[in-house]
């Protein structure tokens, strides 16, 4: 096939570490490519907590998982990088200096090294068993991500499971949402002390009512438009509370997808890489971010993007071998347009 599109580095994954790898390639002046499935850039940050504020990225004492992708976007932005969104990458054949990677779109991209930068795969929320979901969620009643806040002002709304989400949402919301119920198969909630803490004094306060030990039985509305949410308990009693809106938060299911139909090594929906270099066990392929494992690993955004600039620089020598990389500050080179 004749390729859509050649370059010297596919990033696969524009999440922010695979945004990060674009910056390090360009650095470099290496060309690259950024693919996702998803149909904006940004990974977890953007498709589930834009408005929840990060504490840990270096020199930002806090900074929100979408102000983060746009300040990424921003950093890229002198490279022009190309971008294919909303295509899934299926399949990666060739080997060290040249691959092709071929879309659930069509497109065919040559590139002599690649940068797997998936994340957690195609990831997704786990959906709660319940009939008739598709059609609430279609209309937005039924929700996996808070997108934003003043989509839920004066609504009713059942908040289910009994993490750190579900609680953080629970009280980001329990001001703008006219009443919140809080469902959880078991009395105790598993968060942060002071998530716990705040909790007790919403529901003192009136604003969250937890429903305990329940769970999520049924919906009752019609034409996706939600009247109430069926809750049962473990014995099968159950009783409907009245609501509008339904916000699961079960956790992400996470599944590499075709990437661990690939001819390289993965345990459990990650890939073992080279520390030093982040190379995987198919020379000539890296991997970044929450994907790449290594003893030590931390699935932190700090260091996937540390992770990006040891792959960029590896790769150097594979793209450009006869050009030495010298290595040198960013504050003495500026940033190649
Ligand atoms: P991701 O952000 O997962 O992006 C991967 C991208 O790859 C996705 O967009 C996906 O669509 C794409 N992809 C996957 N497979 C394919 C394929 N075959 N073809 C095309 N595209 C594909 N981390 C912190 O450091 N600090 C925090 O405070 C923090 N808080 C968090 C709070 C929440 C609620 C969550 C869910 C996560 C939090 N994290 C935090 C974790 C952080 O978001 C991840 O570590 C980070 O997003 C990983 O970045 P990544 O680029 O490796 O992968």
């Amino acid at each position: 096939d004749a390729p859509t599109l050649s370059t010297d580095v596919a990033i696969i994954g524009a999440g922010p570490t695979g945004l990060f790898a674009a910056f390090e390639c360009g650095m470099l002046k290496l060309d690259c490519v950024l693919l996702d499935a998803l149909d904006s850039i940004g990974g977890q940050c953007a498709a589930l907590y834009p408005e929840k504020p990060i504490y840990d990225i270096p020199a930002h004492p806090a900074i929100e998982g979408g102000a983060l992708i746009e300040a990424l976007d921003r950093q890229i932005a002198p490279f022009a990088v190309p971008r294919l969104l909303g295509r899934r990458v299926e399949g990666l054949e060739g080997h060290r200096g040249a691959f092709t990677l071929r879309t659930d779109k069509g497109d065919v991209i040559s590139a002599r090294a690649v940068i797997i930068a998936a994340g957690a795969g195609a990831f997704g929320p786990n959906r709660p068993p319940l009939a008739g979901l598709e059609g609430f969620e279609a209309t937005g009643a039924v929700q996996y991500y808070v997108r934003r806040r003043a989509d839920f002002t004066g609504t009713r709304i059942v908040i289910a499971g009994g993490g750190d989400s579900a609680i953080d949402w629970a009280l980001a919301l329990k001001d703008e949402a006219e009443k919140i119920f809080l469902v959880h198969r078991r009395d105790r909630f598993r968060a942060a002390p002071e998530s716990l803490r705040q909790l007790d004094e919403a529901v003192a306060a009136g604003r969250i009512e937890k429903i305990v030990p329940y769970q999520l039985h049924g919906l009752h509305g019609t034409n996706g438009t939600l009247h109430g949410v069926e809750v049962a308990t473990l014995d099968g009693d159950t009783r409907v509370l009245e609501a509008d809106r339904l916000l699961p938060f079960f956790g992400l299911s996470t599944d590499l997808g075709p990437i661990a139909q690939w001819d390289l090594d993965s345990i459990r929906s990650t890939i073992p890489v080279v520390p030093s270099s982040c190379e995987t066990s198919l020379p000539g392929v890296f991997a970044i971010g929450d994907v790449a494992t290594y003893p030590g690993k931390l699935k932190l955004i700090l260091q996937g993007f540390s992770e990006a600039a040891m792959a960029a620089h590896a790769i150097h020598p594979i793209v450009r071998p006869d050009t030495a990389l010298h290595f040198e500050y960013s504050t003495s080179k500026g940033v190649p347009g």
